[in-house]
């Protein structure tokens, strides 16, 4: 038998656009330049996060690369076999593989269904199991999760935040994907809530072999979870290391800036940490600076960073970084 891959995900060059309509008249068609070219390998078993505040791309590239949106360029391979290019049942089988969780647990379920027919959701898609079978995968999923199978005849309503996040992971589970797109799962929880999902996921990951993309904007949380962290600005990727590497040594400019950003629980670090604070605000997805995305807010701005975009470039240690400056 064949060896399996040691990367289960390989994205290459992805872009998605969303064009708006142009203006009478108007001679360029602009566009929401969502993801404008990246490209990442994700390793069998790991989970890789993906940081960046609202708005520079991660969800968006989260959904592309399971084909909720159609890319506009680029290439992913999954398990081996071209996502971009899958039609009909290959398209449905590369689904089942990869399965998401989405952010928010109140409006990514159906009120009107209950948490079994929820959690079956797959299941019914794919016509998997039917009658006592399914009843029991319902019940085994809900044990998974930490509920009760008398939950399954209960709606969403009934169910804390907590809970409902819960539900949405044992849907994701149902039908035993291999990868997870987990679409910032913990940002509307509560604190107390968000280490008791994060640490369920640790642990099904373990006991399942899971791969997850573990999309978020709180570099605090993520650093727990992710083996590798990816940083986005302007639907670019602009650093991608070990979450060890970036949080003791982040070499770009945005990445700093993040860090600094995050209180530190001892009173006595917290006094003397440095905030850095990138100027102005993200420019218009729809008329990105030339160059370097960041180079209207960066502190370190040269004159090439207007003329020539930065390439992401291994520092080594598997360390990347997309900054003129480090080429210097
Ligand atoms: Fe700053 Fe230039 Fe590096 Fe961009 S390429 S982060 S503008 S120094």
């Amino acid at each position: 038998m064949a060896a399996r891959e040691e990367y289960i995900l390989e994205v290459n060059n992805l872009v998605k656009h969303f064009p708006l309509g142009g203006g009478l008249f108007s001679k360029k068609q602009q566009a929401v330049q969502a993801v404008n070219g990246i490209s990442l390998k994700v390793k069998r078993g790991e989970t890789l996060g993906i940081v960046g505040e609202s708005g520079c791309g991660k969800s968006t590239a989260g959904r592309t690369i399971i084909r909720l949106y159609e890319p506009t360029a680029g290439q992913i391979i999954f398990e081996g076999k071209d996502v971009t290019k899958a039609q009909g049942n290959d398209l449905m089988e590369l689904r089942r593989n990869m399965q998401m969780i989405f952010q928010d647990p109140y409006a990514s379920l159906n009120p009107r269904m209950t948490v079994g027919d929820i959690v079956a959701e797959a299941i019914d898609i794919h016509r998997l199991l039917t009658g006592q079978k399914r009843t029991q995968r319902i019940f085994e999923l809900l044990k998974i999760v930490g509920l009760n199978p008398e939950h399954a005849n209960r709606f969403p309503h009934e169910f804390s935040g907590g809970q409902r996040q819960r539900i949405g992971i044992a849907r994701a589970l149902a039908v035993n994907p291999s990868l997870i797109i987990c679409d910032e799962p913990i940002s509307a929880l509560d604190v107390s809530i968000q280490a008791q999902v994060v640490n369920m996921l640790e642990e099904l990951q373990q006991k399942l072999g899971l791969t997850y993309l573990f999309i978020a904007h709180d570099l605090s949380m993520v650093k727990y979870i992710s083996h590798r962290i990816a940083v986005m600005y302007l639907g670019r990727i602009v650093e991608l290391t070990s979450s060890k590497d970036l949080y003791a040594n982040p070499m770009h400019p945005y990445t700093q800036g993040l860090l600094s950003a995050i209180p530190i629980p001892d009173p006595h670090v917290e006094a003397q940490r440095r905030r850095i604070i990138p100027k102005g605000n993200v420019p218009s997805p729809i008329d990105p600076p030339s160059g370097c995305y960041f180079r209207t807010r960066c502190p370190h701005a040269m004159d090439v960073c207007a003329k020539e975009a930065p390439e992401l470039t291994e520092m080594g240690n598997e360390h990347l970084v997309a900054c003129h400056l480090l080429k210097k």
